[in-house]
């Protein structure tokens, strides 16, 4: 990998860190979701970096793909456990970076620590080499050590250039693949650990949406968002809430739908816990080499 390359990922993975330190200092009781998104989204645009996806906040049971819509009410309680999950990019070379708070209480600490413990191991062994089931199988025992449960169907990923889910997958317990970590892979491991049955289903449509195909259309509003997308997050997840500054009120509704309807834009799912179990999550980024770089570190 070029020195160039890794510059730009090292410099996305501090911004990321940083964006993540706001953002667990923000998520307080009373706080509004909207308030800790908008600021911690500015934050990454002043420190030089990008939003690689509007940051995700998911809350108790909902594992992942949250994020407040525009004048969104939602308020933090005593309780909460919350998922934060921000992505930077510099150029399009990604930072992933996660990690659960609990709020004003500590009835979680063990379910917090058992996916903060998971990435740890998990980081430990990844280099050129390593088989993907071996990484899976210090995540699964990891969480399972701590008395829970890995979420199956929900796990790490490579990224690339503008790209924030490639291959490899990176299981969350052994799935018996032989596929290794290669020199130059960048991947993203993300474990998941529940008091539920470990798994996700798709709930709501979320606030997240991401550009399926540029598809031509005669909607004023729709062709103004696309233009938009193109310019500013091109493959990458964005939310209305960005997106506010370029078409108001009526006509982003209106422009958000047409765009749906045509398929040029797909809208995620909220990710919730199918036995509505709570959810940690503990993530970082790193580039595989010979002496591996975690850049969120
Ligand atoms: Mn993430
Ligand atoms: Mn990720």
């Amino acid at each position: 990998m070029k020195e160039e390359i890794i510059e730009k990922y090292k410099k996305a993975g501090k911004i990321a860190k940083e964006a993540l330190e706001l953002a667990v200092e923000l998520t307080k009781e009373n706080v509004k979701a909207i308030e800790v998104a908008e600021k911690v989204e500015n934050k990454i645009i002043e420190l030089g970096g990008k939003p690689a996806w509007p940051l995700n906040i998911s809350i108790n049971s909902i594992a992942a793909h949250w994020t407040p819509k525009i004048n969104d009410e939602t308020v933090f309680k005593e309780g909460d456990l919350v998922k934060l999950d921000v992505g930077v990019h510099v150029d399009g070379f990604i930072a992933d970076i996660a990690k659960t708070v609990e709020i004003g209480t500590n009835n979680w600490e063990k379910l917090i620590r058992a996916s903060e413990e998971a990435l740890e191991e998990a980081l430990k062994i990844a280099k050129p080499g390593t088989t993907i089931s071996e990484i899976g199988a210090v995540v699964e025992n990891k969480i399972k050590e701590h008395g829970f449960v890995p979420i199956a169907n929900l796990s790490g990923h490579g990224v690339d250039e503008y790209e924030n889910h490639t291959s490899p997958t990176i299981p969350n317990f052994d799935n018996k693949s032989n596929q290794k970590l290669k020199e130059g892979d960048v991947i993203a491991i993300e474990p998941f650990a529940t008091d539920g049955v470990g798994k996700v289903i798709d709930a709501k449509n979320s606030e997240i949406y991401k550009l399926e195909v540029p598809k031509p259309t005669r909607q004023r509003m729709a062709r103004k968002i696309l233009e938009q997308i193109a310019k500013e997050h091109l493959t990458l997840p964005f939310c209305k809430r960005w997106l506010q500054k370029s078409v108001k009120g009526f006509g982003l509704e209106m422009g958000f739908r047409e765009l749906k309807r045509i398929e040029a834009i797909h809208n995620f799912s909220v990710l919730k816990e199918e036995s509505d179990g709570m959810v940690s999550q503990a993530e970082h980024t790193i580039i595989i080499l010979d002496e591996p770089i975690i850049i969120t570190k």
